[in-house]
């Protein structure tokens, strides 16, 4: 773990950005998805893809040591114009050339670029979300250095709820970025637990959970 690629990291710094940002009940996101380009009919890598009901968002990420040039943003065009999506956004860590800029000018407000430096990157994350939950994971927070080293970063999903005698339990899930660990925090009882281990903090949980493994929710 202690070796992944910087650029890896960046995308996850990345990509908690844009989760935390756009996600909603009927939002999807997805990191490093594949999907199929219309015109090459081959599966194209998407390093965010955000998706609602009848509007596609495609993020990439380039960790470059400079700015983007009008080369990179042409790659970035032919696959946005390949998998037909609405809207994209291009996030660079050095920034992007004059002509990279013009070059996009075309596309006026289809496409947008945007200078994430690694030191924002990294202030861009929360060490709690929704007011108490935590944005580490706890299965692999033991070792990182703030500001060289990224934390395993929880992407959360909101709005579960489990209804019994007339009571709402409310329920956020996670993924981690770098481990892929899921966890579950319990509002009625402000609690998170790993999914894996069968620990459960209220019965109520343990039923949401059953539910959702059975996909009867
Ligand atoms: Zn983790
Ligand atoms: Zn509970």
């Amino acid at each position: 773990m202690k070796n992944t690629p910087e650029w890896k990291q960046y995308e996850w710094l990345i990509s908690k950005i844009f989760h935390d940002s756009y996600y909603s009940i009927k939002t999807t996101i997805l990191h490093d998805a594949n999907i199929k380009g219309q015109y090459s009919e081959r599966s194209r890598q998407i390093d965010i893809l955000v998706e609602d009901k009848n509007f596609k968002t495609i993020i990439e990420c380039k960790y470059y040591k400079n700015p983007l040039d009008v080369k990179g943003i042409e790659s970035f065009l032919g696959m946005y114009n390949d998998v037909k999506a609405d809207y994209g956004i291009v996030v660079a860590l050095n920034g992007f050339s004059k002509s990279a800029n013009k070059r996009v000018s075309e596309y006026n407000d289809k496409i947008k670029l945007e200078h994430i430096d690694l030191e924002n990157a990294f202030n861009s994350f929360n060490y709690q979300s929704y007011g108490k939950v935590n944005d580490i994971c706890n299965n692999c927070n033991n070792d990182f250095i703030n500001g060289t080293m990224v934390p395993g970063l929880l992407l959360w999903k909101g709005g579960y709820s489990l209804e019994v005698g007339g009571i709402l339990w409310i329920f956020n899930l996670s993924k981690c970025l770098k481990c892929g660990n899921k966890t579950l925090y319990c509002d009625s009882c402000g609690v998170v637990k790993d999914i894996g281990k069968n620990e459960f903090c209220c019965e109520y949980s343990k039923r949401f959970l059953d539910l959702l493994e059975n996909d009867t929710l």
